[in-house]
């Protein structure tokens, strides 16, 4: 098949995001990623990574535990997948989109067959209009449930996949910077280039579903754009984030790489 002219975009989708910062899922995000999905499909591939199986699954079981134990947030996650991916499922049918679903973890990128496997599978998805969801795969690897909500596996799949562009969607318009947050009135930080440039200005931050917060944000970035990877830091809690994004219309942090 002739290769795709479209830029390929990943997008992180995290639990905070999916939640609105409730403690449910919100049908109504996951709309508005469809939406936008399908809106911008002509010019665009688009691979999602998102968490929030934990979430889906926090809101209608509990299992015995205090829902803080690794293994039973890893339980969890097995059951809430489902529900998710139910709900993406229903969303991206009504546009007339589809979706897959793939588990991966970090150990899956450290061997050569299994990357082939991941690109070639992905590519055949995206070349048949599917679009891929990712999320990792909590049964065998607990990395992103201790820390990162999916931040860099998102970047090592762009990495991987050769992506053009790395969108990661939080809870702020983007990353802002270390003296405005210091005088209290956050300020974002619009363009830089590179990785060090953005190191210099950050300021740290917290969210509260998932469990990555800035930290998480910069260590994806440096794997991203140490490939060569433009990465957007966007504000997914308003309604249309990409598209606003796309036209410039909300502030949101972009670090570009040459
Ligand atoms: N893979 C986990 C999930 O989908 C990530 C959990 C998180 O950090 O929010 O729920």
């Amino acid at each position: 098949m002739k290769p795709s002219t479209k830029k390929r975009i990943v997008l992180k989708i995290g639990s905070n995001t999916l939640t609105r910062e409730t403690n449910h899922i919100s049908r109504g995000k996951i709309e508005d990623i469809a939406r936008q999905v399908a809106s911008l499909k002509n010019e665009y591939e688009f691979i999602i990574v998102s968490s929030g199986a934990i979430a889906a699954a926090k809101q209608f079981v509990k299992l015995e535990g205090n829902g803080k134990e690794i293994n039973v947030k890893q339980a969890l996650a097995s059951i809430g997948q489902l529900h998710l991916m139910r709900i993406y499922q229903e969303n991206f049918r009504e546009l007339g989109l589809y979706i897959s679903q793939c588990l991966l973890s970090y150990s899956d990128f450290k061997s050569k067959t299994s990357k082939d496997n991941i690109v070639n599978t992905i590519n055949i998805l995206l070349q048949n209009d599917y679009v891929p969801i990712i999320n990792e795969n909590d049964t065998v690897a607990t990395d992103e449930i201790k820390f990162g909500d999916n931040d860099k596996l998102a970047a090592m799949t762009a990495a991987l996949l050769k992506a053009d562009l790395l969108i990661i969607a939080t809870n702020t318009y983007g990353i802002y910077t270390k003296k405005s947050m210091q005088n209290g009135t956050p300020e974002t930080i619009r363009e830089v280039m590179g990785f060090e440039s953005l190191i210099k200005e950050v300021a740290d931050g917290k969210s509260s579903h998932g469990t990555g917060g800035m930290k998480s944000k910069v260590d994806a970035i440096e794997i991203a754009v140490k490939s060569n990877i433009e990465t957007w830091i966007v504000n997914g809690m308003e309604e249309n984030f990409i598209t606003k994004t796309v036209l410039g219309n909300i502030p949101y942090t972009k670090i570009i790489t040459r």
